[in-house]
């Protein structure tokens, strides 16, 4: 992979560059009180690379929260007129678990006949990623994430001080640098790989990923899911703020004066307590401990048997978000192996 450099000067003209030619929608990372989002960017001074965590993952911008499909008069079967929009985006500053999050929706999008929208989204996307330069305390990335995120990422940051190492990891990424003061990079590749790890998780999966889907079927029937499921809350939000999850349901709003219509795709989740029921209002997992234990084996299990690359990638959104404090992965094979 070829490694350049730019001073941090340089860096913030060239994207205030890019936002000046229009080219593309420009988002990146900015401060919103004392949290993190990704949103437009309206001048490079705006953008931080050294935030711990954001709100929500990038997912949002090929998966969002309520997305319009089409729009119809309901009495004239003839309106019905598709909403699609694939305009160009680039985003900057995505940490590297959320880039393997967008590998895995990547997969489970073009499985099978694919979903066009999400892909045409996806190709219409450059994705510019970074290291964490700051301590989250519910991190455990480095203990599920290998080198996926390379599959996605178009170009990836490495913050050495005052100037960045480029990696150019695609060639759609090369392209977007032309006309940006780069240099060669100078920079040997042990203070490069120092400077894209040297800030530590605060936390890990007790057990190595390898085992990790073996060891979770053993304990299928573990009180694990009961104590856990008692706790939980059912509020959904470790599955929103979640960059691997991915589920959605399609519903028709129709104006009170029928004189118009959209249908509407929008997030659903495993966690709550309808997501699971069908036909005749049967509900295949009332109970929370079964919804708790099918979102842990759907990360730990499922993604990993159909995708190769585990489910999870440590964000530790989750359990920032969870009021009961149990949503975390690493927190369940805790209490499985202290309670063998
Ligand atoms: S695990 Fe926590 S965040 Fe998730 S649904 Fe239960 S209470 Fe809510
Ligand atoms: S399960 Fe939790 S830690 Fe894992 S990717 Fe989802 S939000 Fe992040």
């Amino acid at each position: 992979m070829e490694l350049l450099k730019i001073s941090k000067k340089n860096f913030l003209s060239f994207v205030d560059k890019k936002m000046s030619e229009k080219k593309s929608r420009i988002v990146g990372v900015i401060q919103k009180g004392s949290h993190f989002v990704f949103d437009d960017l309206q001048s490079s001074k705006d953008l931080r690379l050294d935030y711990d965590v954001t709100i929500l993952p990038p997912k949002k911008y090929f998966q969002p929260q309520k997305e319009v499909m089409l729009k119809f008069a309901p009495k004239n079967v003839e309106s019905y007129v598709a909403v699609n929009s694939y305009d160009p985006i680039t985003i900057f500053g995505i940490h590297y678990y959320d880039l393997a999050a967008i590998y895995l929706m990547d997969r489970a999008f073009s499985d099978g006949d694919g979903d066009e929208h999400y892909i045409k989204k996806r190709e219409n996307s450059l994705l510019i990623g970074s290291y964490p330069q700051k301590h989250f305390k519910q991190r455990f990335s480095r203990s599920v994430v290998k080198d996926q995120y390379y599959k996605v990422a178009d170009l990836m940051l490495v913050d050495m001080g005052d100037e960045y190492v480029i990696e150019v990891v695609s060639e759609k990424g090369k392209n977007y640098l032309k006309g940006s003061q780069l240099k060669k990079n100078t920079y040997s590749l042990k203070q490069v790989e120092e400077a894209k790890t040297h800030i530590k998780d605060d936390q890990k999966l007790p057990v190595t990923v390898d085992i990790a889907s073996e060891f979770l079927t053993r304990n299928y029937y573990h009180s694990v899911w009961k104590y856990f499921g008692d706790k939980c809350f059912s509020c959904g939000s470790c599955v929103f703020v979640c960059p691997t999850c991915y589920c959605f349901d399609v519903c028709e709003e129709i104006d009170l004066t029928l004189a118009a219509g959209q249908r509407i795709k929008v997030w659903d989740g495993c966690m709550l307590e309808n997501f699971a029921v069908v036909a005749d209002g049967h509900n295949f997992r009332r109970d929370r401990a079964d919804r708790f234990k099918h979102r842990t084996f759907r990360k730990v299990k499922y993604l990993p048997d159909r995708y190769r690359y585990f489910g999870c990638v440590g964000c530790g959104r989750c359990a920032d978000a969870c009021t009961a404090d149990i949503a975390g992965p690493n927190k369940v094979f805790k209490y499985i192996l202290e309670k063998q």
